[in-house]
């Protein structure tokens, strides 16, 4: 099935262009990927890709080999929020749309990352919902900056980008530990990027979009390992089980 490339899927295809070294070139005809969703054809969602118009946007900074792993949870963000914009990350440069986006009267960027590494007075633990306006004044919708990244990266990035320093810090305080299995990480408060997203849409008020981007990450997350141990997706696995509630009252797309 063809489905239209979104922000993260036009870096990677930049990315891979220029990489010697392919993430996707293991394994031969067995690795084949679908485009759209990069799952292999036999377990491919995209004609499941849930997107939504959502109040809040969201402003992926990836490092650089992220758009390139198969397990790259941005990805999902793009398929369920429709704003979403997707930027590769350098030390050395800063892509000037990413400066132009941040300076757009539309937007109220919001940089996520862990409040205990930043001064007190720039970290937020909640955003206003967006509503239209206030007083007759229009709102400005939140864009949340997620840093896509590991986490020894995604310290490097925020320390090393001071065109963000003029950007309030939202700093999450999610209780509940991963269900994230894909990749293992040293700190199990380090949630993947779809989560964070998910948890951040919860806080503009965009409830169904948070719930359907947990929701996909879980169909996902299925879909990979599922296929990775080449066993067809269980539908009565959790994960499926919760995708079929859900999807009733999503939106036709
Ligand atoms: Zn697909």
């Amino acid at each position: 099935m063809e489905v239209t490339p979104h922000a993260v899927s036009r870096l990677r295809a930049r990315r891979s262009a220029r990489s010697t070294t392919s993430f996707m070139a293991r394994g031969g005809p067995r690795g084949e990927r679908c485009a759209g969703c990069r799952l292999r054809p036999s377990h491919c969602l995209c004609a499941l890709r849930p997107t939504q118009v959502t109040q809040a946007g969201v402003c992926l900074l990836l490092a650089d080999t992220e758009p390139l792993k198969p397990s790259n949870t941005g990805w999902l963000v793009a398929d369920v929020v429709a704003d979403t914009f997707a930027f590769s990350w350098a030390r050395t440069e800063v892509d000037p749309d990413l400066l132009t986006l941040l300076a757009d009267p539309q937007w109220q960027p919001f940089i996520v990352f862990p409040g205990e590494y930043v001064a007190a007075e720039r970290v937020l633990h909640s955003v206003e919902p967006a509503g239209p306006e206030l007083d007759g004044v229009a709102l400005k919708r939140p864009l949340f900056v997620l840093l896509d990244a590991t986490w020894s990266e995604a310290r490097k990035m925020f320390r090393k980008s001071p065109y963000l320093d003029q950007f309030p810090v939202l700093s999450l305080h999610p209780e509940r530990v991963s269900r994230y299995r894909l990749r293992r990480s040293t700190r199990d408060d380090h949630f993947c990027t779809a989560e964070v997203a998910a948890m951040c849409l919860e806080l503009s008020g965009d409830l169904q979009a948070a719930q359907t981007l947990e929701a996909y990450l879980d169909l996902f997350t299925h879909h990979y390992l599922q296929a990775k141990q080449q066993l067809p997706p269980n539908i009565d696995s959790p994960a499926c089980q919760r995708w079929r509630a859900l999807s009733t009252h999503l939106p036709a797309s």
